[in-house]
């Protein structure tokens, strides 16, 4: 018999266990190699800021302390380079953290979060613990945003609109004219989430300020940004929120695990955010790599989705799990795509040029 089903709610239950990345160390013990290639969990192969490491060590004699649940410092940081209101502002644990908060507090069950696919898995699957569903558009032709879908879903006024520019896995981005066309169909009863969490990586001629295109809007939005991807802080965990009302924010908090924000977090996430210069010498590079390797993929005859994040989406016309594991035998990680419909798909995270090398050289040998 099967002890523990009856406990689990259906919802739970008929969930797919979570696709994140294998961790490094334990393959490299696995394999019994020296080195690990790690570009299946878009981190920043580049680091934090070591302004941000010295911050975590002079945090660390006082970490018996409950962290400041205000994060009062940062918070006036953010609200101050964003010129947003401090009470507009709200952490998390990581931004995936912000966006289960968010379901919790809006969606009901039966309730609709409307978003694009191939998508962040997350976006699909805290609606779907909550007994809620994702409605799932496909890009259009050439990986552009299904705006005309859209509007049409939001015309049956959906709880959620969750949408990822630039996209994960995709990495295209929302043209101006997308986002007004978007926020234009949305009434007020829809919540406008859009998942910022790679913005830092668009490069300036792609640029939309949506948050400037969201202060037009009369409608309940937010933003999510993150510290794991271009501040380089994946393992310290901090996400923001940014948020049309002081009152959301308000409930948030009430929903929100108290000491959600651990105080090295704190500590490093200040010190990155103020090291503008750090951030300017990442994401310039990651910008240069992905073009070069988007380049390299493209002249094997691979056709690669254009990006403004820092991975490249593209099929390999093969079971994604088979290549995938043919390169993981190498020592080398990337994304195999799971969602129906793009099983022949893989991510690849933008790594240092001899990562990208050492990746391409893996997947040369697994094509063949
Ligand atoms: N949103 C998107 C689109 C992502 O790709 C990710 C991470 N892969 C997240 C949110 C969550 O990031 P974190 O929780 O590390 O802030």
């Amino acid at each position: 018999m099967d002890s523990v089903k009856p406990l689990i709610r259906d919802e739970v239950a008929s969930l797919p266990a979570y696709n994140a990345g294998l961790h490094p160390e334990n393959l490299r013990r696995q394999l019994g190699l020296a080195r690990i290639v790690k570009l299946d969990s878009n981190e920043n192969p580049f680091g934090p800021s070591p302004k941000a490491i010295e911050a975590v060590k002079a945090a660390a004699s006082t970490l018996y302390r409950y962290p400041d649940r205000n994060e009062t410092a940062l918070r006036a940081l953010i609200s101050g380079a964003l010129g947003v209101e401090p009470d507009r502002l709200a952490f998390g644990d990581g931004s995936e953290d912000l966006i289960g908060i968010i379901y919790r507090m809006c969606m009901r069950p039966g309730e609709v979060a409307v978003t694009t696919v191939p998508s962040f898995g997350l976006h699909q699957i805290w609606a779907e613990v909550l007994g809620a569903r994702a409605l799932l558009l496909p890009f259009e032709d050439g990986w552009r945003f299904p705006v005309a879908a859209i509007e049409r879903a939001l015309a049956d006024r959906p709880r959620v609109l969750i949408l990822a520019s630039p996209s994960n896995p995709v990495g295209v981005v929302m043209t101006a004219e997308d986002v007004d066309r978007v926020l234009a169909a949305c009434g007020p009863e829809t919540l406008v989430i859009f998942d910022e969490a790679y913005v830092e990586f668009i490069s300036p001629e792609a640029r939309v300020d949506v948050l400037a295109r969201l202060t037009r809007h009369e409608g309940p939005w937010i933003v999510l940004r993150t510290f794991s991807k271009a501040y380089g802080l994946a393992g310290l965990r901090l996400g923001y929120a940014i948020a049309r009302d002081a009152d959301f924010i308000r409930n948030l908090y009430k929903v929100r695990s108290p000491f959600a924000v651990n105080a090295a977090a704190l500590a490093a996430a200040e010190a990155a955010f103020a090291d503008t210069q750090h951030l300017g010498m990442v994401t310039g590079a990651i910008r240069g790599l992905r073009g070069e390797l988007r380049a390299a993929l493209m002249k094997r005859g691979l056709e690669v989705a254009p990006s403004e994040g820092n991975s490249l989406f593209f099929d390999v016309k093969k079971d994604s799990k088979a290549v995938t594991a043919a390169l993981r035998e190498k020592g080398v990680l990337i994304k195999p795509w799971l969602e129906a419909g793009y099983t022949s798909f893989v991510r690849v995270s933008i790594g240092t040029r001899s990562e990208n090398e050492a990746f391409l050289t893996a997947l040369d040998a697994a094509l063949a």
